[in-house]
């Protein structure tokens, strides 16, 4: 994959030429966030539809820029959601009819020790990315959110009205995060959907990208480390859950479901009445730790040591989802429920892409 266009750092004492303008008249979706794992799949689905211009604005903080296609669609302005003068640069250049906002700091741990850094990337950024969406008049708004807001939720599966009690500083930046555009709504007339992702697992069928994160946190990326003879084995991060095996249970989602959600997401709202909704996705099923790294086992066809550990702070023993909204509202039909060709999606990437996007 090559590089996107780029237009020069917003760092430095001289403004950048503005980037150059679309030459098909379409919609602009401005992908905050968009050289990021989730992010930049759903570009690659947007570009995919032919119906959008498509603006991925990204500090290139923990995103890769060789995760941004080169597309006639597609401009890339490197800049942070955090500064107004990046954000007026690239609203005062393109039309944008909606804003996807994916950028965001996730690792659970990292909130913890770090919650003030937390607060700062998700929460003002995404102040600030509001304010210049009702400063510039840009009227939809679809947010990354995640089942890390309901925190240790009961009863099971998790509907969108389950009381949301975050159990880290993750969850509760991107709760504050969802309570601030539900007010702006109000205030301001916007249309937002909050879109409240279970697991995201898997990668593009192109096999072009797929999850490459540093320091890696998630389950299967570090299962599929051991047959890429990355590491030794697998450590199950606590056996003495109430769960069926011991084991934490997760619903995992492929990413090309999540994108197409995200698609949908653009034309409810181009549909809608000003207002907010938060929706779940997931498939409304969970897999025991245990039970993903059998199936990594059986997709690799590779022997995968585990080796049994302590658990980790601020897991959950089950977060399954109940997205019966998602299905109804958005008419979202899922096309990847299915855990094994999730890990073979994960597998081709991390196969053929040892060291991620590095080359
Ligand atoms: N997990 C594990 N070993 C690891 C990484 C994760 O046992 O090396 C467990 C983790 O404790 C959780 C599940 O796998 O129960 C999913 O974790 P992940 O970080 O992928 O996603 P999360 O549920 O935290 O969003």
């Amino acid at each position: 994959m090559t590089r996107a266009q780029e237009s020069p750092s917003p760092s430095g004492d001289v403004s950048p030429p503005p980037p150059p303008p679309f030459t098909q008249d379409m919609p602009v979706v401005m992908v905050a966030g968009g050289a990021g794992y989730i992010g930049s799949h759903v570009v690659e689905h947007l570009l995919s539809l032919g119906v959008y211009n498509v603006v991925v604005f990204d500090n290139l903080s923990t995103g890769h820029s060789d995760a941004v296609p080169s597309h006639p669609n597609l401009r890339f302005v490197q800049g942070d959601v955090r500064s107004d003068s990046d954000l007026d640069r690239v609203m005062e250049a393109y039309p944008v009819e909606y804003v996807m906002h994916f950028c965001a700091l996730s690792l659970v741990g990292e909130s913890v020790s770090q919650p003030l850094k937390y607060y700062d990337n998700n929460v003002v950024g995404t102040l600030r990315l509001l304010e210049a969406m009702v400063r510039h008049s840009v009227p939809h708004l679809v947010f990354s959110s995640t089942a890390a807001v309901y925190g240790q939720a009961q009863p099971e599966p998790i509907r969108e009205d389950t009381p949301t009690i975050p159990l880290n500083p993750y969850g509760g930046s991107k709760l504050a995060c969802e309570q601030m555009i539900r007010w702006t709504c109000e205030a301001h007339g916007l249309k937002a959907v909050a879109l409240r992702y279970f697991n995201a697992a898997g990668a593009s069928a192109t096999g072009d990208i797929g999850e490459d994160h540093h320091p890696e946190t998630h389950l299967i990326p570090l299962i599929l480390q051991v047959p890429n003879g990355k590491r030794d084995n697998i450590k199950v991060f606590g056996t003495d859950y109430p769960t069926e095996d011991g084991t934490c249970v997760r619903d995992y989602i492929h990413v090309s479901d999540l994108a197409s959600a995200h698609a949908l997401a653009l034309g409810h709202l181009a549909q809608t009445q000003p207002g907010f909704n938060a929706m779940n996705l997931g498939y409304g099923r969970g897999f025991s730790v245990r039970d993903v790294i059998d199936h990594a086992r059986s997709v690799t066809g590779e022997a995968i040591a585990a080796v049994d550990a302590p658990r980790r702070p601020g897991d959950p023993p089950t977060l399954v989802a109940e997205a019966g909204r998602a299905r109804e509202v958005l008419q979202w039909v899922p096309e990847n429920d299915n855990l094994d060709s999730i890990i073979g999606s994960a597998w081709k990437w991390h196969e053929s892409h040892p060291d991620g996007f590095k080359k």
